[in-house]
């Protein structure tokens, strides 16, 4: 079983011609409410390949935040460890997309940072097989996750930040981008504990082991949108590990698909299925 502790966020996306000016209203064409949320992406992205998929997360106590939930349980993500916290929002992502594909955003962290672990959550944290953590939750959350695991600990380190040796310690796996790997890995100034996976965009992503670097390559595809492909590829990778594939292969399931989430807009649209990836496997045999 996996277990993703992270956040749950509503996304309110605005498409305007250009981005606004500080002190300038722009007119936005076109409006929409999204899902997301760096764990709750991951969660639906490793459900949707099959996987057995609990979350642990904070959302508000309104009636978007119900629905929030609703959709990760259709998801077929279990959601019984989630807390409902009366009085606060749900996390907010604002977001203003312009013609080019250029973006602001404005995260308000809501009830995900008031998420603190609970006796019940501890207790399937403890019996999970893979745990996988993000960093849009406090990190006294994040290492106490971790610390407590005696499944295989994954950290994607996303939004970037330094990390504290008392978490990197904890870990099985961390997995970053170029930037997020300069930020969390190289000013610690020595070799990590943990395997090393560095997605690359359309080259795939690297995996650094004590033996050495392999490059796995992505396929070639149509990119449409590349949000959530991150976040599909963490999901993808952790379900791989739980069916028991050895690091290596699951990188190259998981670059897979990474590649076919880009193929539609928003992060969950073109975030694949079994049977999306079994077509998509057999294309390259
Ligand atoms: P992040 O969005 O977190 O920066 P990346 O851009 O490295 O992450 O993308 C994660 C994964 O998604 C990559 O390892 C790759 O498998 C896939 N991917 C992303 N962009 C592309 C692309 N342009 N073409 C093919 N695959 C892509």
């Amino acid at each position: 079983m996996i277990v993703v502790v992270g956040s749950v966020n509503l996304d309110l996306v605005a498409s305007v011609e250009r981005l606004p000016q500080p002190g300038e209203t722009v007119s936005a064409g076109d409006f929409k409410t999204v899902h997301g949320g760096k764990g709750a992406n991951q969660a639906v992205a490793a459900s949707r390949l099959g996987g057995d998929v609990a979350i642990v997360a904070a959302v508000g106590g309104d009636g978007e935040s119900r629905m929030l939930l609703e959709r990760l349980a259709a998801e077929g993500v279990n959601t019984a460890s989630v807390q409902r916290l009366d009085g606060l929002t749900s996390g907010v992502a604002l977001i203003t997309v312009d013609a080019r594909g250029e973006n602001t955003i404005a995260v308000h962290s809501g009830a995900n940072g008031h998420l603190r672990l609970t006796d019940e959550s501890r207790t399937l944290i403890e019996r999970a097989d893979i745990v996988l953590l993000q960093l849009e939750i406090p990190i006294g959350t994040v290492i106490e996750a971790a610390s407590i695991s005696s499944g295989i600990v994954i950290l994607h380190a996303a939004p970037a930040r330094t990390l504290p040796a008392e978490l990197t310690e904890q870990l099985e796996i961390l997995i970053v981008n170029e930037h997020e790997r300069m930020v969390a890995v190289e000013p610690q100034g020595e070799t990590v504990e943990p395997i090393v996976i560095t997605t690359l965009g359309a080259e795939g992503a690297a995996v650094t082991t004590p033996r050495g670097v392999a490059v796995v390559a992505a396929p070639e595809v149509e990119v449409v949108d590349t949000t959530g492909a991150g976040d599909t590829f963490c999901g993808a990778f952790a379900e791989a590990l739980d069916r028991g594939e050895d690091t290596v292969d699951a990188v190259a399931w998981a670059t897979h698909a990474g590649a076919l989430a880009t193929t539609a807009m928003g992060a969950r649209t073109a975030m694949p299925t079994r049977a999306d990836m079994q077509r998509e496997m057999r294309k390259h045999e």
